[in-house]
């Protein structure tokens, strides 16, 4: 394993720009089982019952429910030195930036700060019917009992600025990873089988455009085959051990 770490840094440090794709693997350390795997949380629920934009609409309180639970989980999670690895490879400016299927914030608590995230983020609200923002804490304060929570200003819905299952991904998050899936020649895929569009898009890209690719999982990705090196292991172990590859021989 030690040579693929050597490896890994010396193909981070040659690459103009480099990218890091994220997915559920990440935040596993962190006490947020993925969603799919089983005793996550679509074994508990059904997502169109509980995460799904027409639910929202139809059962607000069934989904706010479900919205109260998650947000206990991922309120009580803390960023794992993966997160952290990745937000001091950036500081070092060896990653331009983080393109996330997360929604558990967990990269910006950790000090990354360009961070794309395809499917929004959990600890953001806004108001269905004025748009206006609507604090973290005040979903929090609001205590038990447990009422999807009201927009003081209108009394309109207030929502997490997730996307629901039924939604579109966000312009803003497509087009930024559009640049990059345009202008990397290294994406680092992290704790993601990365099958899930539209991140699923980037590495073919950035590879048929003659961009490298490393893979970081336990069990491999939809990449494999065309992966240039391929790190078998928890992100959390391997992330840290590269970042650190990559200050000792910089100095
Ligand atoms: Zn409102």
């Amino acid at each position: 394993m030690s040579t693929r770490i050597v490896r890994a840094a010396e193909m981070i440090r040659e690459a103009g720009c480099a990218v890091v794709l994220t997915g559920a693997g990440m935040s596993v350390a962190s006490g947020i089982p993925d969603f799919r795997s089983p005793g996550g949380l679509w074994s508990k629920y059904d997502p169109d019952q509980v995460a799904s934009i027409s639910a929202l609409h139809r059962t607000p309180d069934i989904v706010w429910k479900f919205l109260d639970e998650a947000a206990q989980m991922v309120g009580k999670a803390e960023p794992n030195p993966a997160h952290h690895a990745l937000a001091d490879m950036e500081k070092r400016g060896f990653l331009k930036a983080v393109i996330t299927q997360n929604i558990d914030g967990l990269h910006q608590r950790a000090g990354s700060s360009n961070v794309i995230e395809f499917h929004g983020n959990c600890s953001r609200f806004y108001c269905m019917k004025c748009a206006g923002d609507f604090p973290l804490q005040k979903i929090v304060d609001r205590g038990k009992g447990l009422k999807p929570p009201r927009c003081e200003e209108c009394g309109g819905l207030v929502r997490p600025d997730l996307v629901f299952f039924g939604e579109r991904i966000p312009e803003r998050a497509l087009s930024d990873a559009g640049f990059y899936a345009n202008g990397a020649d290294l994406v680092i895929i992290a704790g993601t089988s990365g099958e899930v569009a539209p991140a699923n898009l980037i590495p073919s890209q950035v590879k048929s455009a003659g961009g490298r690719l490393i893979e970081i999982n336990k069990n491999g990705s939809a990449y494999t085959s065309i992966c240039d090196l391929s790190l078998d292991g928890p992100v959390e172990d391997i992330l840290p051990a590269i970042a650190e590859e990559l200050n000792n021989s910089e100095s």
